[in-house]
């Protein structure tokens, strides 16, 4: 298997594919492949005849220099572990310049409410950045539909608006997230971390199965004291915030009310990789 690079040799196979009635699944990605990816694409091969997975680590959506500078990359590797898993994937590993042109800058969006909490409040422009490579690669695969971790929550509800204001006819779905055993949440930013911190690190879905708990008894603002009580005491990892949210408008809780849903969603820095998790509470 190789990876496509150019945009019409991708079109090319995405004609041929569609000429013989076949369904395209999309997974986007940033590579550095792991078992979460893996489990995306499954969910797309039993769905769809064929998957594009693309692996493109997307410059528009970073605020931080350094942390764009140190995302792994791992193109050979990622290819040897897409073979692992099918042959009915299209690998498509673009430039920038074969994404963007000549331009690489974010549209500015307004996903309104949705984009002023949690990840973007904290990383200004980073879904203008998702926004923007996204709509660019839905329109160069034009997928049937297109798999999204709900390890990053509030991304799969911003792509499902966005595909609405785009008026783009893909099906948007999301998928569980997948953790290791410690319950450490799958992601390519964990090789970054030092054995100390993978010691540490399961902290974090400890304490979020904690807030599960306690979500019947406390109040959103006792919950959120106490969590931000226990990282305060955990050393080695520092809380950047802990938000419960309505899952549908993201939204932070004020009163709980029945017949909603909610989720508790948080990030957390180890050394200087930054970690994000969330959970279902009810
Ligand atoms: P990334 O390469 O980190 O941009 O992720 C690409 C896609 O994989 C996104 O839709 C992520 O939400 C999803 N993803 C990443 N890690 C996990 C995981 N542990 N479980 C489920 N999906 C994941």
């Amino acid at each position: 298997m190789q990876a496509i690079t150019i945009f019409s040799n991708l079109k090319n196979a995405i004609s041929s594919a569609k000429l013989s009635k076949k369904t395209i699944g999309f997974v986007p990605t940033m590579g550095a492949l792991h078992k979460g990816h893996a489990s995306l694409i499954k969910y797309a091969l039993k769905e769809c005849d064929n998957v594009v997975v693309s692996i493109f680590v997307n410059p528009t959506q970073f605020n931080n220099a350094e942390d764009l500078e140190k995302y792994p990359r791992t193109l050979d590797k990622d290819v040897a572990f897409l073979e692992t898993i099918s042959h009915n994937i299209i690998i498509y590993a673009p430039t920038a310049n074969e994404v963007y042109g000549d331009q690489i800058a974010s549209k500015s969006y307004n996903f309104g409410a949705l984009e002023t909490v949690m990840e973007g409040a904290h990383r200004s422009g980073h879904f203008d950045g998702v926004g923007t490579v996204l709509n660019k690669l839905f329109r160069q695969v034009t997928p049937h539909k297109a798999y999204f971790g709900e390890k990053d929550f509030q991304q799969l509800v911003i792509v499902k608006k966005l595909v609405k204001k785009e008026h783009l006819p893909i099906e948007i779905i999301g998928c569980p997230i997948h953790r290791q055993e410690d319950g450490l949440a799958m992601s390519s930013r964990n090789s970054r971390l030092t054995k100390n911190q993978l010691e540490i690190a399961p902290f974090i879905y400890k304490t979020l199965l904690e807030a599960k708990d306690k979500f019947r008894t406390l109040s959103a603002s006792q919950l959120k004291k106490y969590v931000c009580a226990q990282f305060d005491q955990k050393e080695g990892l520092d809380l950047e915030y802990f938000e419960i949210v309505n899952e549908k408008n993201l939204q932070p809780l004020s009163r709980k009310r029945t017949h909603q849903k909610y989720r508790a969603f948080l990030a957390v820095y180890a050394g200087d990789v930054r970690l994000i998790d969330n959970i279902a509470l009810n």
